[in-house]
């Protein structure tokens, strides 16, 4: 028989509907932003008419469907009017990451070729270094609180700059919007290079909007029109891990800390005052939140999800905000899967005593997207046992299939997979437990050490704040772990590298214990605010004293 035809209408995916949305039911909902000046409120009823302005204003100074429209910014209201404004015209919003050094900006830039650039004005001064250097950039639009000075522009060798506002009031209130196709580039984000060169990831209308719908499902990250969001997660992270988007959809009050995002003081304030319930960020963030409210004495009564993704979740962290009544949910994904890919929910029937491992996992892959592990050599697929472990890789509508400007064609699988690069093993109901990166995981002897593990079971000691673990070369072993680590301030100097050693004995296995415990002020951060190892691998000293038996006595 010939396969029949579904009757359902062929409606494209698109933000518009978003957008649709935020304008015709949520009105009412505030977007508050703090700036230099004070907090800057505004409601998305507010918001439309200046989406739409700004539509026009992208259409006047010649941006084209396709065309890409950078942003270098903090998170705060106008970069929220891009995120509408960009895509929902046809072009393609691309988000700069402000963390990057001026030569991986100039990269970027360039390998994107954008066509615009939409700057706060705080940022100016990481143009200063890209002056000359970026050709394709027609057009800069200033995104300034006062008048527009036209910043000596031309003097730094930059095209001149138009005024945000100044171009807004210009235009009219009404934007005609085109009939979008679903699989046209909505949006673009480079991978930060925690463990190598940026890499352009294109998401469609279509990937954007089922990704909105996986971020909202109550199983994922559920957040609800009820919830006033706080994304710690810059805009530029990963899409902001989708919530942008979501908060639209659902019509959740959204509070932005701009660039103040970094300061636990000024995100307990917003989130107080704003009565913020859902907040979202990677572990240092919360690392720094939790040390701020244990010592001010103060707390979130009204905030009921702490999202946590982009590293793994380290216990002695998951329990001092539990005790804090901060409820962390941990997230996995990565820029190229939109980037939600797991979450970590306790499922039912699941024993109380479970609870806490089971959440400082990964989690289970989320609905829409498809997991298995893979064997690295071989190639085989791994049983969910709890025991293998194996490449992960996934597909699935928001996964990529590809990047700009075809680099690393290998990335995809012969039959169609993603390869994320990440080591885990997966139990029999679904739980997946990250061991490591690829380029993480420590080969001593001829077996793997998680660096992931021994990290979070160093950062478990009481007077120890932040660690990173990294291999480096021994003559027997290959590679030794040798752990990085921060004393808290309060016993800085007052700890030794036997003590930990010590602690670790009953925590990993005996080969596991590092060669080294060397003491440092900070862990070096990437742009994303991810422990940078790459950093701690190019600077360290090789491995000092002999080893015996493959441990340090
Ligand atoms: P970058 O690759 O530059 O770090 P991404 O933010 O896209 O930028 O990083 C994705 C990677 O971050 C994943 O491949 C994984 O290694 C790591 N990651 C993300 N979330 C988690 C998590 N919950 N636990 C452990 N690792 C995570």
């Amino acid at each position: 028989m010939a396969a029949v035809e579904g009757l359902m209408q062929d409606y494209e995916l698109s933000l518009q509907h978003v957008l649709w949305r935020v304008e015709r039911l949520h009105q009412k909902k505030e977007v508050v932003s703090k700036r230099d000046e004070g907090i800057h409120r505004t409601t998305y009823g507010e918001m439309v008419p200046r989406i739409n302005r700004l539509a026009g204003v992208l259409k006047r100074i010649g941006v084209k469907p396709g065309d890409r429209v950078a942003t270098l910014a903090w998170n705060n209201n106008r970069h929220l009017e891009l995120y509408y404004a960009v895509p929902c015209m046809g072009a393609v919003l691309h988000t700069l990451n402000l963390r990057l050094f001026p030569q991986h900006l100039e990269f970027i830039i360039n390998d994107a070729e954008d066509k615009v650039l939409f700057v706060d004005q705080s940022l100016l001064p990481l143009l200063k270094p890209l002056a000359g250097k970026i050709p394709s950039i027609q057009t800069m639009v200033l995104m300034g609180d006062g008048p527009a000075t036209a910043m000596t522009a031309k003097e730094n060798g930059l095209a001149d700059f138009l005024d945000y506002e100044t171009l807004l009031a210009a235009e009219s209130e009404s934007y005609p919007w085109p009939k979008l196709s679903e699989r046209m580039a909505a949006a673009m984000c480079y991978t930060s290079g925690t463990t190598g060169n940026p890499k352009g990831v294109v998401y469609s209308h279509r990937s954007q909007f089922i990704h909105t719908m996986g971020v909202l499902q109550g199983d994922n990250l559920g957040l609800t029109e009820n919830d006033a969001l706080l994304p710690v997660v810059p805009m530029f992270h990963a899409n902001s891990w989708g919530l942008p988007y979501a908060a639209g959809m659902a019509g959740s009050k959204v509070v932005f800390a701009g660039r103040f995002s970094a300061d636990p003081k000024s995100i307990v304030e917003l989130s107080q005052q704003e009565e913020v319930t859902f907040l979202a960020g990677v572990p240092t963030v919360w690392i720094g939140l939790a040390g701020y409210l244990k010592e001010s004495g103060q707390s979130l009564p009204k905030v009921r999800t702490v999202v946590c993704g982009g590293s793994a979740i380290p216990q002695a962290l998951m329990e001092a905000m539990d005790a804090l009544g901060l409820r962390m949910l941990h997230a996995w994904g990565m820029t190229e899967t939109s980037p939600l890919g797991s979450v970590a929910r306790v499922s039912a029937g699941s024993k109380p005593a479970d609870e806490l491992k089971l959440r400082l996992t990964q989690g289970r892959v989320a609905p829409g997207v498809e997991i298995r592990i893979s064997d690295p050599t071989s190639g085989e697929e791994l049983p969910w046992d709890g025991v293998a472990f194996g490449e992960i890789q996934v597909r699935g509508p928001w996964i990529a299939r590809a990047y700009h400007n075809g680099y690393d064609p290998d990335k995809l699988t012969e039959d169609g997979w993603f390869r994320t690069g990440d080591v885990a093993k997966i139990s029999p109901d679904g739980y997946i437990q990250i061991v490591d990166r690829t380029k993480d995981v420590i080969k001593s002897g001829g077996e793997w050490i998680s660096s992931v593990e021994l990290e979070n079971a160093v950062m478990a000691h009481p007077k120890i704040i932040e660690a990173a673990v990294i291999g480096l070369p021994h003559p027997k072993w290959d590679e030794r772990p040798v752990v990085y680590a921060v004393a808290r301030p309060e016993f800085k100097g007052n700890v030794t590298q036997e003590e930990i050693i010590e602690f670790l004995k009953d925590k990993v296995a005996k080969w596991w214990l590092p060669d080294e415990v060397r003491f440092i002020d900070e862990v070096p951060k990437t742009s994303v605010g991810k422990f940078d190892k790459k950093v701690l691998r190019a600077n360290a000293v090789p491995i000092q004293e002999g080893v015996k038996e493959g441990v340090r006595k």
